[in-house]
């Protein structure tokens, strides 16, 4: 028999798929490790169960225990389906600025959701702080204890990675691989793939892609931690070096405009028929950037994070697009 043992055993081991378009248009092989795949719909899932696995080990994490986490939405579906599937409760503090759509799933899946303004980190208030300080008070209150899983410096997050999601690429491309570049939230999928990938092949290179309103770009490719402009899309840009970033090889950085993006993951959507978040948006299109810039003939991974259907209400939403400026796919144009 073929079969998965439950959730847990189903993350993970993704396709890797060639993409058509980009990879014609560069002549190069752009491939997507196809995340969205994953069985809590997210490469969110792996920093999930990769970081309750070390928590259980360090014996942090109790039977019955709390996992207590800030997030955009991905990490606390993973988080919580993990904890459905381990029995483990969730508490998962989220900024009121992400799509609805993640909101309704976090509700579904039965995670305690505490829906906080959206504020710099430096602010007490900020959902990342504010998680640290509620699992601190759980820690006490609770009977089986608390746990804050701390996705942006808990490197348990990118050692799964480098586990698993590296190892993955590496043997799909049967090492035949150029390039590998992708957006930043935590780091915690570019640090841990980087580390994989440079072990097995020290010439590979790596770009860290970044959408405006995120610091990465101006601090890899100029010394300075510094955000300009802003972008709808969710999951990815960071304003500091979390611990899960540091020391990580990375060798360059491109920035990518939700403009350039956009029109992308609309091509793959109705030419390819993959039905991607705006993430995957910025990955593919830095991947076809890198591309350009190695010529034809080369090989370059990217990651597909997450499905267009968790952003239906902005990204596939035609009013949503034309307030922002942003281009509106063809056949969603009224
Ligand atoms: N895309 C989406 C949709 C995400 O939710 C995240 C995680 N915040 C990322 C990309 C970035 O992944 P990482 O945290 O591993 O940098």
């Amino acid at each position: 028999m073929d079969v998965r043992d439950g959730f847990i055993g189903s993350i993970g081991n993704t396709p890797l798929i060639r993409l058509e378009g980009p990879s014609k248009a560069t002549g190069c092989n752009i491939l997507g490790k196809a995340e969205f795949l994953n069985p809590g719909g997210s490469v969110k899932d792996r920093a999930a169960i990769a970081i309750v696995r070390d928590a259980e080990r360090r014996g942090l994490l109790k039977p019955g225990g709390v996992i207590v986490e800030g997030t955009a939405g991905n990490t606390g579906i993973g988080l919580g389906l993990v904890g459905n599937a381990l029995g483990y409760r969730t508490v998962i503090v989220m900024p009121e600025t992400q799509s609805q759509e993640k909101k309704d799933m976090l509700r579904l899946i039965g995670t305690d959701l505490r829906l906080v303004p959206a504020l710099p980190y430096a602010n007490p208030g900020n959902y990342v702080r504010y998680s640290e300080t509620l699992a601190k008070e759980l820690a006490e209150t609770e009977p089986n204890g608390a746990i804050w899983a701390n996705q942006f410096d808990n490197v348990a997050n990118r050692e799964g990675h480098a586990a698993t999601t590296g190892q993955e690429i590496w043997r799909q491309t049967g090492g035949r691989i150029d390039a590998f570049t992708c957006a930043v939230g935590t780091g915690g999928t570019l640090a841990g793939v980087a580390m994989a990938l440079k072990e097995k092949k020290p010439d590979i290179r790596i770009t860290l892609a970044d959408p405006l309103g995120s610091a990465l770009y101006n601090y890899y490719a100029h010394g300075e931690l510094k955000a300009e402009g802003n972008s709808i899309t969710e999951g990815i840009g960071q304003g500091r070096i979390t611990k899960n970033l540091e020391g990580a090889p990375i060798d360059d950085a491109l920035r990518v405009t939700d403009e350039e993006a956009l029109p992308l993951v609309f091509d793959l959507l109705k030419n390819e028929g993959l039905c991607l978040g705006g993430s995957s948006a910025i990955n593919v299109m830095a991947a076809v950037k890198v591309a350009q810039d190695l010529g034809p003939g080369h090989t370059v991974v990217t990651i597909l994070c997450d499905f267009g259907t968790r952003y239906q209400s902005k990204l596939f939403n035609p009013g949503f697009l034309r307030e922002k400026n942003l281009p509106v796919p063809s056949w969603l144009a009224d």
